[in-house]
């Protein structure tokens, strides 16, 4: 009787699938998307898929590999990747996922990392999330960097490093600091505590938002003097800065 009843109930599902809603605005969409996102949100996302800086991946225009931030300037990851610029619904989204306790958020914002990772043929051993201070994880509960990376393995199978590397030090937040101050802020913030697991491998490290690179630059750093071989980054969004035109632009517009 019971194997019956399963029987039923998996045939419902078949045939009346349930709905989830978009995380964006709401609206029912099929289960099956990893996404969660309705079409008509897909297409005024503020996706960052135009050319971007080889480094960093900021959106870069004319005839540049590099931003203005990367040309020249050694650096100690491979490549960071972000699939959204932090505008619009991207900040809201970002904003209700760190600050409003919506956790369930990291699958469906994982799901677009995933595909940032595939897009960009990144082949990485293990994945770590940037950690947060202590003070802040108490306030917050949860470190966002930490579910993402914890979903992203969901959707690419390789394994999370947990409790490697640390954060040592207290810092004021990055927001309210600009420019030399946020490196300085951070130096020394960050510590390997298990060099082994790291040792040759290419790490992939995930956090939110990309804004001036400081803190994954130095999480690259010490990964690397620990023994890492390479650092890969992915977050679910990179802050644009101004536009800089470093080449005429020929096109002509209107
Ligand atoms: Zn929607
Ligand atoms: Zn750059």
């Amino acid at each position: 009787m019971q194997k019956f009843k399963e029987i039923i109930e998996l045939c419902k599902k078949m045939l009346f699938p349930p709905h989830i809603k978009c995380i964006f605005c709401g609206a029912e969409i099929d289960s099956t998307d990893k996404h969660s996102t309705c079409e008509k949100c897909l297409k005024t996302l503020p996706l960052n898929t135009g050319k971007v800086c080889t480094r960093c991946g900021h959106p870069v225009y004319g005839a540049s590999q590099y931003c203005l931030d990367c040309k020249g300037v050694p650096c100690d990851y491979e490549y960071a990747r972000a699939p959204f610029i932090y505008e619009e619904q991207i900040k809201q989204i970002i904003h209700k996922f760190k600050y409003a306790d919506a956790r369930y958020l990291s699958y469906a914002l994982s799901a677009y990392l995933a595909d940032e990772y595939i897009l960009n043929g990144f082949n990485c051993d293990v994945c770590i999330a940037v950690p947060l201070a202590d003070k802040r994880l108490k306030q917050r509960g949860y470190n966002q960097a930490d579910l993402l990376a914890l979903d992203f393995t969901k959707h690419i199978s390789i394994p999370v490093l947990d409790k490697v590397l640390i954060r040592i030090k207290e810092t004021l937040p990055q927001a309210k600091q600009s420019g030399k101050n946020r490196a300085e802020n951070l130096a020394g913030a960050f510590k390997v505590i298990d060099k082994k697991r790291i040792k040759g491998k290419n790490i992939l490290l995930i956090d939110d938002i990309y804004t001036t690179g400081t803190t994954v630059k130095e999480c690259s750093k010490v990964l690397v003097n620990g023994g890492a071989k390479a650092i890969y980054v992915l977050t679910v969004a990179h802050t644009a800065k101004e536009i800089v035109y470093d080449a005429p632009v020929t096109e002509k517009f209107g």
